[in-house]
């Protein structure tokens, strides 16, 4: 997996998505005292307002990524991904040998 810089910059509400918490918080200081503060994730302050997180993320195709809908965000990393293995055809060939091959 890739380590990537999550951009969280806070929406209306002044909130984000928290990968420690797995949820949409408040980004106030009762949250960067009790969570950010020796959160191993935590890189930076926003200076537009949000969080810097750095974590390994299946989902991102670059380094950074900027988010800007928390809610979103948080949908998305409730993903499983899923690996399937069956037969293509009556020849017993599974997906991933049929890939491979
Ligand atoms: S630094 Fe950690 S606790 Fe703070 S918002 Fe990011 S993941 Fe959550």
């Amino acid at each position: 997996m890739t380590m990537v810089s999550h951009r969280n910059v806070t929406n209306e509400d002044q909130e984000v998505y928290c990968c420690l918490r797995n949820k949409v918080v408040k980004a106030d200081a009762s949250h960067l005292a009790q969570y950010c503060n020796g959160c191993r994730m935590f890189r930076s302050f926003l200076p537009e307002g949000g969080i810097e997180c750095q974590w390994e993320d299946m989902r991102a195709s670059s380094f950074e990524v900027t988010v800007t809908d928390p809610y979103a965000e948080w949908m998305d990393n409730q993903r499983k991904d899923v690996r399937h293995s069956f037969p293509l055809d009556s020849g017993g060939a599974e997906s991933d040998e049929a890939l491979a091959g």
